[in-house]
């Protein structure tokens, strides 16, 4: 078994920085788990953490029921692969893969053998004579990936190994790592700021911010059901559109009219305590030209007027920028929160990107009257982020 449980783990730096504090995590053996967050959430101190780079300061490492924290990197039977590739220049591709078994002193034909199965997994067999410089960036990163795999390690951690390659390389690049992670079936963590890697790759992500975790899910629950306002506004893309909302006799009066609520948020909103402005959140996806829906969807939601500003046509869809006027004067509080989460909030006006169809008729400069799905609106406390819905 080569699960990989983190409990409480923290990390302190001699400076006082707390990189990453009280993580829980639990990485099922065979699992590929993604990291991901913005710059400095403590994603690649986890991550040398578990590769033993990083002592922990409290907490608990444990690799297929062992307690590690004190193991050196080498005794932990791990392999990690960087964005930089960090090969040997002067060792062929062939010499570069055999290192990490030459240096577990493994016979001549079995290295031989390894070697040539992961080249062959990897599509690298004929470049097995070639030099690190004669190689482009995809294949240098298949080599440094070649390596990891001969060992035929426990795990296999990964920080952002392909952030240095071009866009489409990138593409394939994310279908070869699926791939092998796949065949192999070796516990994988993968660390990146790309979300949309975090959301193609992975049996699950983790979404880190502060050095803390925010929510923990596979991709499509993330998206679907994001827990609070930060993991919101950071999966999606264009991001999720955040307006304000107050409630008023059991509705939400918003910039695009009052919204209806259900009777289990209206529940949550019953307390005395319960807030009385809420953030409102509506994914682009999740608007349409009026015009273009049937009675049985339009029932599903509510309509609105609003200006167009702009009109980004895609081929398959339109992204369609409307100005909205917000009607609540926002609180400085509930700015800094969406802002926070990466999110274009703000206070007297908002620009509310929409994506409708591309049969669409709509132009810049008119007023179009556009629909939403109410079944797909989610709901934040302001106060702490949290979505109610
Ligand atoms: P990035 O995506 O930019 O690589 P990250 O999420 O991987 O970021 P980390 O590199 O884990 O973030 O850093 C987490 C925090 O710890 C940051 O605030 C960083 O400045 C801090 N940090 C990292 N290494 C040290 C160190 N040696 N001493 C003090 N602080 C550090």
């Amino acid at each position: 078994m080569a699960d990989i449980v983190l409990d409480k783990v923290c990390k302190k730096f001699p400076d006082g920085t707390v990189a990453v504090a009280d993580v829980d995590l639990e990485i099922a053996d065979g699992e590929f788990v993604i990291l991901v967050g913005p710059s400095g959430c403590g994603k690649s101190t986890t991550l040398n953490m578990i590769a033993g780079l990083e002592d922990i300061s409290s907490g608990e490492l444990r690799i297929g029921g062992q307690r590690v924290n004190d193991k050196a990197p080498r005794d932990r039977d791990i392999a990690m692969v960087f964005q930089s590739y960090a090969l040997y220049p002067n060792m062929t591709v062939r010499e570069n893969m055999a290192f990490p078994l030459r240096l577990a002193k493994l016979d001549k034909e079995t290295i031989n053998r390894k070697v040539e199965e992961a080249a062959k997994v990897l599509e690298l067999s004929a470049l097995l004579d070639r030099k690190p410089a004669n190689l482009s960036g995809g294949q240098r990163q298949r080599v440094a990936m070649g390596r990891a795999i001969v060992r035929q390690p426990k795990a296999f951690l990964m920080d952002e190994p392909l952030s240095n390659l071009d866009a489409k390389l990138r593409v394939q690049m994310r279908t070869v790592v699926s791939r092998l992670q796949k065949k192999l079936g070796t516990t994988t963590v993968y660390v990146t700021h790309d979300q949309t890697e975090a959301m193609t790759l992975g049996d699950r992500v983790v979404i880190m911010r502060g050095g803390a975790v925010q929510q923990v899910g596979p991709p499509q629950e993330l998206y679907d059901h994001p827990r609070n306002l930060f993991v919101a506004g950071f999966i999606g893309s264009p991001s999720m559109n955040f307006l304000h909302a107050a409630v008023e006799d059991g509705t939400l009066r918003t910039a695009l009219g009052d919204v209806p609520i259900g009777e289990r948020i209206r529940r949550e909103l019953e307390g005395a305590d319960a807030p009385r402005e809420l953030i409102l959140g509506i994914r682009p996806e999740h608007f349409e030209d009026a015009a273009l829906i049937d009675d049985d969807t339009r029932r599903r939601g509510a309509e609105f007027e609003a200006p167009v500003d702009i009109v980004e046509s895609m081929g398959s869809d339109k992204y369609v920028y409307f100005s909205v006027e917000g009607e609540r004067a926002s609180a400085a509080e509930l700015e800094e929160l969406a802002a926070d989460a990466g999110a274009d909030f703000s206070g007297g006006g908002a620009s509310l990107v929409t994506r409708l169809s591309a049969e669409s008729p709509v132009e810049e400069g008119q007023t179009r009257r556009v629909w939403f799905n109410l079944e797909k609106i989610h709901l934040f406390d302001p106060s702490d982020g949290r979505n109610l819905t």
